[in-house]
């Protein structure tokens, strides 16, 4: 049949349900609360925000989650129309009052002709049909299990352990340089793959000092069974030993710093690139549960990373992604199964609004399957686009963590000013551009 199957009605599935429908395609949400329940979600309501009631920045012309809430709402966006009409006074950001958000969002999601939601636990993948996964981070033990069956167990994580990203443009490159441990590798880019900051004995001892007394987060019940083996956050690896991290991710060997031949590092803090642009670096090993504010603070004593801008903080959370960048095809097909699309934050992007915007392409693009219209592909240069192209292919898939959508996603525009001081337009620049090319991507459906 030409029904549209979505399992999971959380701010993916309900936005791709709503698009789906909106053009025209009959539409079945399988959503397992409030029967089956998570540790996370309180109520059976559709498009239920789990923890904060914040969408984020509200600006398009300056920030990238501003661009994609503008992106949606050009796209008729439930979310995001629903966000508007329960929006509470939160300065530039759009902030809601959640309860009566999700409840309308439920009622306009049923009084729509075209859905009809089911509820009941989806726990395989089907073998034919029309289906979109957007389980979320929480997705049911017996689903995740079927999945993993699928993609194999190292292309399902379980646990997100996130490093800070932060933008190459804003490391001091007077201290810091470019070199591979032992130079190794076949090529010059190779040799050079890594970004290395070094630190003296005092440096390193302050620092330590630092991650010892950084306010941090604590795991919710539940949620750490499991991960403590494979990444431990820096600030345990501190309280460990003082020693720890500079025999573990800040050892000092097999490199040489030209600013300073003459003096050995005492340990040296390594980033890589994050994306094929080299726009974006992670710091190598450095997942933390340090908060936020603390986070930074203790980040800009590394020696090169005084001003540092982040794209993305450190994060430890319970968090069910697919390893996107292998799996997926560019319309969020699971390349094995290319009728089973996956959208929201299970294909690695992280957030509401991230969530969302996923759920709107692939609603989008799997009605256009359904109606035999031949879409474009979405363009790189929207927002939309940046992050669809980010998970599934942009990124590097050995290192793929889950990603928010941030202007560092996006390809540079020609022949304007770098550095702090060109921001500003350069921003305006890339959310114009954005902006025209969504446009005319939607004038096709
Ligand atoms: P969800 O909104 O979780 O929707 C998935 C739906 O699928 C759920 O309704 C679930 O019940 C259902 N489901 C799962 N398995 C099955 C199954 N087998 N059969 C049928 N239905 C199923 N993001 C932010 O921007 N801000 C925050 O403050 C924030 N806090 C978070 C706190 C926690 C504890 C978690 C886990 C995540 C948080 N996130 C936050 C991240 C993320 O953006 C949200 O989880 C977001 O809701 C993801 O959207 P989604 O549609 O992919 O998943």
């Amino acid at each position: 049949t030409q029904t549209l199957h979505i399992v999971g009605g959380g701010m993916a599935g309900s936005e791709a349900a709503w698009q789906a429908a909106e053009m025209g395609v009959d539409v079945v949400i399988h959503e397992m609360r409030p029967k089956v329940e998570t540790f996370a979600h309180k109520t059976g309501n559709l498009g239920e925000m789990v923890c904060s009631n914040s969408f984020r920045s509200d600006d398009d012309e300056q920030n990238a989650v501003g661009l994609l809430h503008w992106e949606m709402r050009t796209a008729n966006g439930l979310i995001m129309t629903t966000a508007d009409e329960h929006r509470l006074p939160a300065g530039g950001a759009l902030a809601v009052d959640r309860d009566p958000f999700a409840e309308t969002v439920t009622a306009k999601l049923k009084a729509h002709p075209r859905i009809s939601v089911s509820y009941e636990e989806i726990t395989y993948l089907p073998q034919d049909g029309h289906w979109i996964f957007a389980t979320g981070p929480l997705t049911s033990t017996n689903l995740g299990a079927a999945i993993q069956a699928e993609t194999g167990a190292e292309a399902l994580a379980f646990f997100d352990a996130i490093a800070p990203i932060l933008y190459a443009e804003s490391i001091d490159m007077s201290k810091a340089w470019m070199q591979s441990r032992y130079d190794k590798g076949e090529t010059e880019e190779e040799r050079t793959a890594y970004l290395n900051c070094p630190m003296d004995k005092d440096q390193y001892e302050a620092f330590i000092d630092a991650l010892l007394t950084a306010d941090k987060t604590e795991f919710h019940e539940g949620e750490t069974a499991g991960y403590f083996d494979g990444c431990l956050p820096i600030e345990v690896m501190a309280e460990r030993g003082r020693e720890t991290l500079r025999f573990g991710p800040m050892k000092p060997v097999g490199l040489t710093n030209p600013h300073s031949p003459e003096n050995k590092a005492y340990a040296v803090v390594q980033l890589r690139r994050d994306n094929a642009l080299g726009t974006l670096f992670n710091i190598v090993g450095f997942q933390t549960k340090m908060k936020y504010g603390a986070q930074t603070e203790v980040l800009r004593m590394i020696p090169g990373l005084e001003n540092a801008s982040f794209a993305r903080l450190g994060g430890i959370h319970r968090n069910t992604f697919l390893n996107s960048p292998t799996l997926l095809d560019n319309q969020m097909r699971l390349k094995s199964k290319p009728h089973i699309r996956f959208a929201g934050q299970i294909t690695g992007v992280e957030g509401y609004v991230e969530s969302a915007a996923m759920g709107l392409l692939a609603g989008r693009l799997a009605a256009a399957e359904i109606l035999g219209i031949d879409l474009p592909t979405v363009p790189q240069d929207s927002a939309m686009g940046a992050l669809i192209h980010h998970i599934t292919g942009g990124a590097e898939a050995k290192t793929f963590q889950p990603m928010n959508v941030n202007f560092g996603l996006f390809q540079p525009v020609e022949g304007l000013k770098g550095g702090r001081r060109g921001r500003k337009d350069r921003y305006k620049a890339y959310t114009d551009r954005a902006k025209a090319a969504w446009q005319d991507w939607l004038s096709h459906s």
